[in-house]
């Protein structure tokens, strides 16, 4: 189960992970939280593929 990771120094709070995955990504403070670590049935692929800085990973 991959896990999505936020690079809070690259990450704009463009808010676009968070429309693509709002169960895993929070916007809080003008940067995005992983607020459910584990990606379930929600494709974060697409938020990681989304992200206009390339702020989110995935790790295994
Ligand atoms: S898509 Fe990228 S830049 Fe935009 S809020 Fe999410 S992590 Fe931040």
């Amino acid at each position: 189960m991959a896990k999505a990771v936020v690079n809070k120094d690259l990450c704009i709070g463009c808010g676009t992970c968070s429309s693509l995955c709002p169960e895993v990504f929070k916007i809080e403070d003008g940067k995005s939280h992983v607020a459910k670590e584990n990606c379930e049935g929600c494709d974060c692929q697409a938020a990681v593929d989304a992200c206009p800085v390339n702020a989110i990973s995935l790790e295994e």
